[in-house]
């Protein structure tokens, strides 16, 4: 057989070899602690305590790694994962790079608590300029870069931080490793929330890291498991079950961002449009080279906070949610999180609805809102 396409792998990725009699994809196994061997102790079995050890956690890791190609730990949350590889790997009077337009809560967090054990945190933006990596221990990328959509060309940056002796991570959330593969450009660590369009169905949270060192794999594990940011068994098998449509999902969702953006780059009373796959993109050009697919998600700005309200209120298949990446379309105005975007920004996530009832309904919406005051 061929290379086996993205559907292939998602369908597949992680699950046992077939045993008659026995199902697809095993159900949750919940436990604390498993029986031992009275002789042997945690030695003779491979489950023993259910914070290190987990055969469902395990099926998904094994899946989730696949998809990166590397190998992979799952946490309890994006921010589990992220938090845990910056305190995994930072130490006090280390140098980190972060993204300045990425996901605000990293940037609070170093803000907040790396800066007080005395790490120093430089933010860069993600289409650069990048400050000189000299002396940097860790380069954080996010691309393409939520909520913005900026991108950066990861193999480049690679090159340019492994030249002076610093590490790469990338979060991959936005772009999921069926639209692109760090690890594959460079980097020695994706991260990323599983939250979003890689588990897709806005029922769970779980975060992931990926990489093919196993010196940073052994430390992260020592790290989740001294903190216990696990994510539940129920959980786990959920997101296992969810990723064997991620192509469908993905697919359905970049078709409607495509034909959304189309319909918005039409509309003078739209404005800052962002989708990295519309030509006319600042970001097309690197996304398009580096990319497999392109995201469902877009952002735009109406102006004000109330036009996007009466957006909303009036579309019927667009809800008020933040999170993306999802089944149903959702619409977030960021101001209202706290982060630094304008008042009328939206992120748009679109979900997997016909694309001809999603632009219909979201041109309506939009003529039914009326111009900003
Ligand atoms: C949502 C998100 C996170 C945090 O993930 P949680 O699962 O919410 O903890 C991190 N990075 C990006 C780019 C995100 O969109």
């Amino acid at each position: 057989m061929n290379e086996p396409g993205d559907g292939t792998r998602c369908v597949h990725a992680g699950l046992p070899e077939p045993v008659p009699g026995q199902p697809f994809l095993p159900g949750p196994v919940f436990a604390a602690p498993y029986h031992l061997d009275p002789w042997q102790g945690p030695a003779g079995a491979p489950n023993g305590y259910g914070r290190p050890d987990n055969p469902t956690r395990r099926l998904l890791e094994a899946a989730i790694g696949e998809l990166e190609g590397g190998d992979c730990r799952v946490f309890a949350s994006g921010q589990a994962a992220i938090t845990g590889l910056l305190l995994t790997v930072l130490r006090p009077g280390d140098t980190v790079v972060l993204p300045a337009d990425g996901y605000y809560t990293v940037r609070a967090f170093a803000s907040a608590a790396l800066e007080a054990i005395g790490v120093r945190v430089l933010l860069a933006p993600t289409a650069g300029p990048y400050p000189s990596l000299d002396g940097v221990r860790l380069v954080l990328l996010e691309t393409p870069a939520n909520p913005g959509l900026d991108v950066v060309d990861v193999a480049d940056l690679a090159e340019r931080a492994h030249a002076a002796g610093a590490l790469v991570a990338v979060d991959n959330t936005t772009a999921t490793p069926l639209g692109q593969r760090p690890l594959d450009l460079g980097a020695d660590l994706v991260v990323a929330s599983g939250t979003k369009a890689l588990t897709g169905h806005s029922d769970l949270l779980l975060g992931y890291l990926a990489t093919r060192s196993p010196e940073l794999l052994g430390a992260v594990t020592v790290w989740r498991n001294a903190t216990g940011a696990i994510p539940g068994a129920f959980d786990a098998w959920l997101a296992h079950r969810s990723l064997a449509t991620m192509d469908l999902r993905l697919g359905r969702q970049a078709a409607n961002a495509e034909a959304v953006a189309s319909l918005l780059a039409g509309r003078p009373d739209v404005t800052g449009l962002r989708w990295p796959g519309r030509p006319e993109d600042p970001s097309y050009a690197v996304a398009s080279a580096q990319m497999r697919r392109m995201p469902g998600v877009l952002s735009f700005d109406l102006g004000d906070a109330d036009r996007v309200a009466r957006f909303v209120d009036a579309a019927r298949l667009v809800v008020a949610a933040t999170s993306f990446g999802g089944l149903h379309t959702t619409a977030d105005r960021r101001a209202q999180w706290g982060d630094d975007t304008s008042p009328g920004f939206v992120r748009l996530s679109c979900g997997i609805e016909d694309t001809a009832d999603l632009v219909a309904d979201i041109a309506a919406a939009l003529d039914a809102a009326g111009p900003a005051s």
